[in-house]
């Protein structure tokens, strides 16, 4: 029996937790690929190319978006971002499963291409919590933590569209969940490629 590997989309509320609970399932799990997305916006400090994202120019971006070479791409706070099309193929036909950690306009594309792809939304436990965390993390201006919240409520709104709903109540919880989620995921008959007379004739 074969299989293609998964498509896992994470998205949820900027300081949801999205990232820590990404590289603690990719920890976890060796076998699990990160795509790593292209964007418009600036490096934060500590980000490195080619390790956090992909930085690159808005004239760069739009070549990519015209010669199709992304899975998916949208605008998030006034930034470009996207998911490139040829790493996620060839992992996910080598039987790889793979993550991505995007925004909501990007995984309803990604339902679109590919209806067996699983989209998870990960939720903070309150909205202050969420304040707390996004001001704690020390990243953003109060101007763009401002932004961020305000979004909230647009983007919980969405949930009803994914396939599963995950609260960041811990990070270890969260991961158990998302974990739980890859494996009962992996065993729908569906996925898997099964040829009925050769494993009659074993
Ligand atoms: P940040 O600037 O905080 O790294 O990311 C801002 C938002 O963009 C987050 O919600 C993140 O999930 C989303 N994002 C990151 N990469 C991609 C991508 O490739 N495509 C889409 N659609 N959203 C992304």
């Amino acid at each position: 029996m074969t299989r293609q590997g998964l498509l896992i989309v994470i998205s949820g509320p900027s300081g949801a937790g999205k990232g820590t609970v990404c590289q603690g399932l990719l920890q976890r799990n060796k076998e699990l690929c990160l795509s790593v997305s292209c964007t418009t916006r600036p490096p934060r400090p500590g980000e490195q190319h080619g390790v956090n994202y992909f930085f690159v120019d808005k004239t760069t971006f739009e070549q990519m978006i015209a010669n199709n070479q992304l899975l998916e791409y949208a605008k998030v706070y006034d930034n470009y971002y996207g998911t490139p099309q040829k790493y996620v193929e060839e992992k996910l036909a080598a039987g790889r499963d793979v993550i991505l950690e995007i925004d909501i306009q990007g995984a309803l594309q990604v339902k679109q291409k590919y209806p067996q792809g699983v989209l998870i939304f990960l939720v903070p436990p309150s909205l202050s919590l969420l304040k707390e965390r996004l001001t704690n993390r020390g990243t953003d201006s109060a101007e763009s933590i401002a932004s961020r919240l305000k979004c909230v409520c647009d983007e919980l709104s969405n949930t009803g569209r994914y396939d599963y709903l995950v609260i960041n109540d811990t990070v270890e919880n969260a991961i158990d969940q998302v974990e739980a989620i890859i494996k009962a995921e992996k065993c729908r008959p569906s996925r898997f490629d099964f040829d009925m007379k050769k494993f009659l004739e074993c």
